[in-house]
Order: structure tokens, then C-alpha cells, then sequence
């Protein structure tokens, strides 16, 4: 049901609409980033660094509590494997039946049911390309580009095209192979568990020795190997925790079923710390997490001060290229463009004014205020005008940028001129 819920959530998030825009829409054309209404412009990006820390670091946090919980329940690999393993269920029956087909010669049934097979793959592979292609130019523009020939699209069709061509060689080959052979976190693991981490694990005390229902001395292991059949990484958990193991929770499911038959006690295979598995008490609160919880505590408050430090505006001051200054009857002229980058989803209209400028310093060109559309930009030319007699030395001045919500931007700039000793 999770893999279902998480699907329903990454499918519907560019229908979802808050303040004007999609939940998730990362507009890389033009640099705009729309994250459940907040937007942010390219050069808010280093906040990000901040973000996919701290969503890494919290994975550590969970591992080192609850295991492989995030492989086996939310990870973006296992999520879609989930949907691969209910359709080959639905098109090839169970694992006894699909070896069973596996070894049969090719007949009209066996090349119906893998054509069906790999058509839902196929398409589901499209579907989600598609909804990924979304995050990236919106749901209006994906269908505008679809009613048109590939051609006239074609980065994004190629985009697609590749993206959903390697989900389907994951959901129909390699499948956990990713997890053995190619995922980083996989190969962490091992350091960020101890022994009472949750993982999944089968209670030898109670299991041990195997045998037949009924059989004198016998643990309750029947030795059915349903546990090892329906493994999606073929390892038997009943030789302890392993590396390959995916935490996916298959092997419980499984023995839950046998144990049901057998009318003997549930949770055979079943979550639970090593240490719990040898029959001691599990530690929650322990060292690693302690330190782990203040270490996300200190990255929680370094992000909320760094989020707190972005300006609604980006103003930027530069002197017109050319001469640095005019002199025209008896009075020095000073040329700026000054910039102003509205990071605001709203149109907003930004005062200039002009600090620390002697009396008799006047500038014209943003006398009314500086109007930005939502997420747009404005360029000024704002000219100074001085006395030549009353420029005894390069001036320091500063621009001002005031937005109608208080916020106050300042760029110094110098006014020059011939100096008059
Ligand atoms: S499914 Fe349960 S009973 Fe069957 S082999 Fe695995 S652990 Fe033993
Ligand atoms: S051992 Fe169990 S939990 Fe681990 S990958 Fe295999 S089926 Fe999933």
C-alpha cells in the first residue's frame, strides 16, 4: 500500500497547484524553483546544500534506528520493483508458477503472457518517464509537446525516450541487482547498523533445529524455503543478516503464512534488533543516536538561519560601460544600471534612493520606483548628476533598493570626476 501511496504522491504533485504553480516544478530554463510555494531563483540554489544534506544525513539517522527501512518501504528503486513484482504476479501467477512457465517451451501462452508482461512494464516505464519529464517544463507544456512530432522536441523526447528505456531494463532484468552491485547506500549500511538497529531477521532460538511438523525436538522452521523463494536477491535470511538482504519484508510475509498454516506462532521471520533476536533487551536511546539527533538538530537550525538570510530581491549595480564620467557645463555626470531580480511570485514595485550624496547630487531615471513583474527583472539607467565645484574627491555613495515589504538592499557605488583640489 506504501509503494501505491508514494506512487499516487510523485504522480500528483505537478497536478497539485499552490500559489499558481505546481507543488514541485523545477523550471531549470528559466531558473526558477517551486517547491510547495516557496520560489527560489538560481542563485538561491547553494540552499539546496543544505536540503539533500540533511535528507541524507536523516538516512543515516534512520538506518542506524530502523534498518534498511528506507530500501525496503520508500526507496525510488524498490517503490517501482513493487509495481514490477505485482505485474509479473498478474501475468505469470506465483514464483512455483513462473518457474514453472520459466521451463516450458515456448508456446501461444508463454508468449502471450510475457508480451503482456513487458507491455505494462513498458508502459508503466512511460508513465512515470513522463511525469518526471513534467517536474521540469509542467503539465501544460508536457501535453503541448505531446500533440507535436517528436522531432520538434526532441532533447525532451530523447529525454524520455532514455529514461523510460532504463526503467524498463530495471523492472524486467536488473532489478535488485542495483541494490547488490550499484547503490552506495547499500554498501554504508553495514557501518550504520549495530546490533540494535531494526532489521529483519529469522529467530533461530525458536526456529532451530528444522524440521517436519510434529517431529520430535524440531524448532518451528519447517524448511519450506518459501522464505528463499520469494527473496527478490535469492539470500536465505535464516543464515543471518546480510548485506543483500533489502529489508523488503517478503521472507515475513511469506513465513507469516506457513506459520499461520501450521497454527504456530506469527513473527518466525519478523522486525527486530540482533540483540533482540538473542533474547536481551533492544537500546533505543544509545550513544550514535544521541549524537545522531544533536548533529540534526544543529542541521535544522543552519538551515532555518541560512533560509532566513535570503532576500525576496537580487539588485545588482554597474557603471555604464564607456567613459566613466561626462563633464557638460560645468556639472559631472554618472551613468549606473541597477538590476533588480523580483525572487517574489507576486509583482512587486522597489524605490530607489540614493545615500550619503551631497546636496547638491541629483539622479533621474527610477524617480517612480522600479515596477517587476512576478519572478521578473528590470534593468534602470540612473543618472548622477554633481556640480564640477563641488567634487573635491571620488565620492562614496550608496543605492538603496526598498521593497514594499521592508526590505532594504544597498549597493555602494562611487561617483567620479575631474578632482578640484
Ligand atoms: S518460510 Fe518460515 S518455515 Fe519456511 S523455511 Fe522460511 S523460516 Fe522456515
Ligand atoms: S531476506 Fe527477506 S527482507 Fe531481506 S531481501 Fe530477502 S525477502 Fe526481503
Amino acid at each position: 500500500m506504501l509503494a501505491v501511496a508514494l506512487t499516487a504522491i510523485y504522480v500528483a504533485l505537478p497536478w497539485i497547484r499552490i500559489n499558481g504553480n505546481p507543488a514541485l516544478f523545477l523550471d531549470v530554463s528559466r531558473r526558477q524553483f517551486h517547491y510547495f510555494g516557496l520560489t527560489f531563483v538560481g542563485q538561491d540554489v547553494w540552499i539546496a546544500f543544505f536540503v539533500l544534506s540533511g535528507l541524507g544525513f536523516c538516512l543515516y539517522y534512520v538506518t542506524a534506528l530502523l534498518g534498511r527501512v528506507w530500501c525496503g518501504w520508500a526507496c525510488p528503486q524498490t517503490v517501482p520493483l513493487d509495481f514490477a513484482h505485482r505485474i509479473e504476479r498478474w501475468c505469470e501467477g506465483d514464483a512455483t508458477q513462473r518457474r514453472k512457465l520459466d521451463r516450458s517451451p515456448w508456446s501461444l501462452n508463454k508468449t502471450a503472457r510475457r508480451a503482456a508482461k513487458h507491455t505494462l512494464y513498458a508502459f508503466f516505464a512511460l508513465l512515470l518517464a513522463h511525469v518526471l519529464l513534467s517536474y521540469f517544463v509542467s503539465l501544460p507544456h508536457l501535453y503541448a509537446m505531446m500533440r507535436h512530432a517528436p522531432g520538434e522536441n526532441f532533447g525532451s523526447f530523447a529525454f524520455v525516450f532514455l529514461i523510460a528505456g532504463a526503467l524498463w531494463f530495471d523492472l524486467a532484468w536488473f532489478r535488485e541487482q542495483f541494490c547488490i552491485v550499484l547503490c552506495p547506500y547499500g554498501r554504508l549500511q553495514s557501518a550504520l547498523i549495530d546490533s540494535d538497529s531494526l532489521v529483519v531477521g529469522y529467530d533461530a532460538k525458536r526456529g532451530e533445529p528444522r524440521g517436519r511438523k510434529g517431529t520430535a525436538g524440531a524448532g518451528d522452521c519447517v524448511n519450506c524455503l518459501r522464505c528463499v523463494q520469494v527473496c527478490p536477491t535469492g539470500i536465505d535470511i535464516r543464515q543471518g543478516l546480510q548485506m543483500e538482504c533489502i529489508g523488503c519484508a517478503a521472507c515475513i510475509d511469506a513465513c507469516d503464512t506457513v506459520m499461520a498454516k501450521i497454527q504456530r506462532p506469527r513473527g518466525l521471520i519478523r522486525y527486530d534488533s540482533r540483540h533482540g533476536f538473542e533474547g536481551k533487551r533492544t537500546r533505543w536511546l544509545r550513544p550514535r543516536i544521541l549524537l545522531y539527533t544533536g548533529l540534526a538538530a544543529l542541521g535544522a537550525i543552519a538551515l532555518t538561519f541560512a533560509t532566513s538570510t535570503l532576500k525576496p530581491a537580487t539588485v545588482s549595480l554597474t557603471r555604464v560601460t564607456g567613459v566613466p564620467y561626462v563633464v557638460e557645463s560645468g556639472v559631472v555626470r554618472n551613468q549606473f544600471l541597477v538590476r533588480v531580480l523580483n525572487k517574489r511570485n507576486a509583482p512587486v514595485t522597489f524605490q530607489v534612493e540614493i545615500a550619503d550624496g551631497p546636496q547638491s547630487l541629483h539622479w533621474s531615471g527610477a524617480e517612480g520606483g522600479i515596477a517587476v513583474a512576478p519572478l521578473g527583472e528590470e534593468i534602470r539607467t540612473v543618472v548622477l548628476t554633481l556640480p564640477r565645484a563641488d567634487l573635491k574627491t571620488e565620492l562614496p555613495l550608496r543605492f538603496r533598493v526598498l521593497s514594499s515589504d521592508g526590505t532594504i538592499i544597498e549597493k555602494p557605488a562611487t561617483f567620479l570626476g575631474p578632482i578640484i583640489p
